[in-house]
């Protein structure tokens, strides 16, 4: 498997159920489908929590199994493996039941990243897909590890928030997604801070996507830099200089680098990869500017005050509309620090508020 994702931009095929057993696995247990099986999704996700995964149930299966009952099949030949997969019945159903939960339609393609919160989210326990209402069938048997625990004590683990990862410090074996996902270390998070903070203590230009000119105006009451990315770094460039040229990036800048959800080496944002790139180009567009247009900051910040109304125009699209997890709002999108920072011209340069 390929750090940059997919051999061959090829989704990793897993059944929907094995999504939940490489929980379990995870969890202590050893799911009945074997670790032969969930030792590539497990080894892949480590390596890349962005790895797009298809995500499978067998849909075709109930349609030659009406004609092979009922109609003496004909001249029809039988799908392949017909048996093996007609004998699965309750695999089967619990494939079907994980997509319902993601809300998608077999083979779909998801980032790892997304189909494990979303899981976590919605399905807390395994209960309801791993055990049977059969209780003792032998039709439908139920896993010997469905009331074990093992997923859940996963699932049901909080992600802890920057302050609570410092206090803590190194996050070995954190429960919740990062037990499937390799966390980012507190090391590297402190050494990537030593290095970027000095790039833009000392840089001539400023590199800075869309998103983060308005991430600027909401930590604008921040003095002290934060643990999990360089917003109060890049503010007080432009605070003492406000005619540093910014040149607009789209995707993760300098903002980033040590950031506990960015990975460096793929160069992508875990939870904002997919919203931020339309807010990045959004953004551009009220501004009237291209990507990679090069400003002073004064001269970008009274853009910003001129063109964007509100927060929620960018950070709720508007109306506060959440489609699904990988577009949803931010949290702050109904907050007024665009205003209080337009009323006294932040970052302008003109003596009010920079
Ligand atoms: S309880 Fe369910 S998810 Fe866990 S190993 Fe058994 S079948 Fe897989
Ligand atoms: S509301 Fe959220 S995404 Fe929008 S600018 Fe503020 S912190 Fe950034
Ligand atoms: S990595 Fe993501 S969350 Fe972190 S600063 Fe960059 S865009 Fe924001």
């Amino acid at each position: 498997m390929s750090r940059m994702g997919n051999e061959g931009n090829e989704p990793l095929e897993v059944r929907g159920h094995h999504l939940l057993c490489a929980v379990c696995a995870r969890g202590g247990c050893e799911p009945p489908c074997g670790m032969e099986v969930l030792q590539p999704l497990l080894e892949a996700m480590w390596d890349n929590p962005y790895v797009m995964l298809r995500i499978t149930a067998d849909l075709e299966l109930n349609r030659a199994h009406y004609f092979d009952a009922y109609e003496q099949r004909g001249e029809k030949e039988l799908p392949e493996e017909f048996a093996e997969r007609h004998a699965d019945h309750v695999g089967r159903r619990r494939d079907l039941h994980v997509c319902r939960m993601l809300g998608i339609a077999p083979n779909s393609v998801l980032p790892a990243f997304w189909v494990y919160r979303m899981l976590f989210d919605r399905m807390p326990t395994v209960c309801e897909v791993c055990t049977s209402s059969a209780r003792g069938s032998e039709v439908w048997p139920e896993c010997a590890h469905a009331e074990a625990g093992c997923y859940e004590k996963i699932a049901q683990g909080q992600d802890l928030e920057p302050e609570e990862q410092v206090a803590l410090g190194e996050p070995a074996n954190l429960p919740g997604i990062w037990s499937m996902f390799r966390p980012r270390t507190r090391e590297e998070m402190d050494e990537s801070k030593v290095v970027s903070a000095e790039i833009i203590a000392k840089a001539d230009c400023l590199f800075i996507r869309p998103q983060h000119l308005l991430c600027i105006l909401c930590t604008a009451d921040k003095q002290e830099p934060l643990v999990e990315d360089n917003l109060v770094e890049v503010r007080r460039r432009m605070e003492e200089n406000p005619d540093i040229p910014v040149t607009i990036t789209e995707g993760c800048c300098m903002v980033c680098d040590c950031c506990n959800v960015y990975d460096p080496d793929e160069h992508i944002c875990y939870p904002v990869h997919i919203k931020n790139q339309l807010r990045d180009l959004n953004i551009l567009e009220k501004l009237d500017l291209a990507p990679g247009a090069t400003l002073p900051a004064r001269e970008l910040y009274a853009r910003v005050y001129e063109r964007i109304g509100t927060l929620a125009e960018v950070c709720g699209w508007g109306d506060g509309t959440s489609t699904a997890p990988f577009w949803a709002p931010c949290g702050g999108w109904q907050g007024d620090e665009l205003d209080k920072a337009r009323e006294k011209g932040l970052l302008c340069g003109d003596g009010r508020g920079s």
